[in-house]
């Protein structure tokens, strides 16, 4: 039986989110500038090996689930190549990827064969134009065929669409809508400050009550349904809808206590809650030549040394302003 890992607050760990690169080829606004953006040079990534490395050595400490994500992770080259070698970890049951869907087509048929457990896409507005508005870059179609070919093949999507005032707004009860006819969980997520700049607003004004007000003012008969264990997603279901709806309060961080999760950055740092950043730099302990044995203890020790919540890590934060791209954490 798989080892279990408990934090400091006694939260079962066994989910860890990978940033594979913090490239990326769109850019939308919440995530990242325009211009002027510092990629880290190739050899400030975790290698392949490296990686391989780190999820066997956590897969035996308790991790069970892992999520790819960036940057977008389809823009790291012989991505399939990390997937096939993380298929075959032991203890590793479930792999998940988020992703924009622009480069993802080709790499459905592969994705189903190796049983991929499901797929986030990435998409904020069912309108080219916004689509372009929001992530400066012009492919609206690749991603919603991405959407359809993912539905073809029958590999579990959710759609993840970040609300932000002023901007796709119009959007929400069209993408409710989509849950209608299709086994889609439509997830909103309130926005965050890691847009890469640090200007952010103090309040939120579309908070996750706002959001769920906004869509049963549409749909009365919105359900509020049990939501699955740890997860950050507040669950809902509109009768004979196929798919169902989720209201994700990344900003207003509501669901910290029962926080599964751990995050690994493109630059190969460890971060025990999103709001922090960094506890461990894994990626140089693994370069001076450090033993397994000694990665388990550093990463015991972060784990058991966790903040409670988001607030706590924001304050414990050594850089105390949020100024990093959500590309470079791995959302
Ligand atoms: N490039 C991939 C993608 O967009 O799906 C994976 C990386 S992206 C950083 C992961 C998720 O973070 C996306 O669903 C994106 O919408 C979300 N995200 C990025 N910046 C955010 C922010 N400031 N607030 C809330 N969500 C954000
Ligand atoms: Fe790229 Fe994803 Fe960030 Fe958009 S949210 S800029 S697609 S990493």
């Amino acid at each position: 039986m798989q080892q279990q890992l408990f934090d400091n607050h006694g939260r079962p760990i066994n989910y860890l989110r990978l940033a594979v690169t913090d490239r990326c080829n769109l850019r939308c606004f919440y995530c990242m500038p325009e211009e002027g953006i510092h990629y880290l040079p190739k050899k400030e990534l975790l290698t392949f090996e490296e990686i391989e490395r780190l999820v066997t050595l956590m897969a035996s400490m308790g991790i069970s689930k892992i999520r790819l994500t960036g940057g977008e992770p389809f823009v790291r080259t012989d991505l399939m190549q990390l997937i096939r070698k993380i298929r075959q970890i032991k203890g590793i049951q479930d792999i998940h990827i988020t992703t924009n869907g622009v480069l993802t087509a080709p790499f459905i048929p592969e994705l189903k064969e190796l049983g991929i457990a499901s797929v986030n896409l990435s998409l904020d507005t069912l309108d080219r134009d916004r689509f372009k508005q929001i992530t400066r870059r012009d492919e609206f179609d690749k991603t919603w065929e991405v959407l359809q070919l993912l539905l073809t093949a029958k590999i579990p999507v959710k759609l993840n669409a970040v609300v932000m005032d002023g901007k796709n707004i119009d959007d929400i009860i069209p993408m409710v809508e989509l849950a209608k006819d299709h086994p889609i969980s439509v997830r909103f997520i309130e926005e965050m400050p890691f847009n890469g700049e640090g200007n952010h607003y103090a309040k939120l004004f579309w908070t996750h009550h706002k959001i769920v007000e906004h869509i049963r003012l549409a749909f009365p008969s919105l359900q509020k349904v049990d939501d699955p264990k740890s997860s950050t997603a507040y669950h809902y279901q509109i009768p004979n809808f196929k798919g169902n709806i989720g209201v994700i309060a990344a900003f207003s961080r509501t669901f910290c206590g029962t926080c599964n999760r751990i995050r690994v950055t493109a630059q190969g740092v460890l971060k025990t809650c999103l709001y922090d950043d960094g506890v461990l730099n894994i990626k140089n302990l693994m370069r001076e030549g450090r033993s397994d044995e000694e990665l388990k203890q550093q990463l015991m020790k972060a784990f058991s040394n966790r903040p409670k919540d988001g607030f706590e890590a924001e304050q414990k934060r050594s850089n105390k302003k949020v100024n990093e791209s959500m590309s470079t954490i791995g959302g």
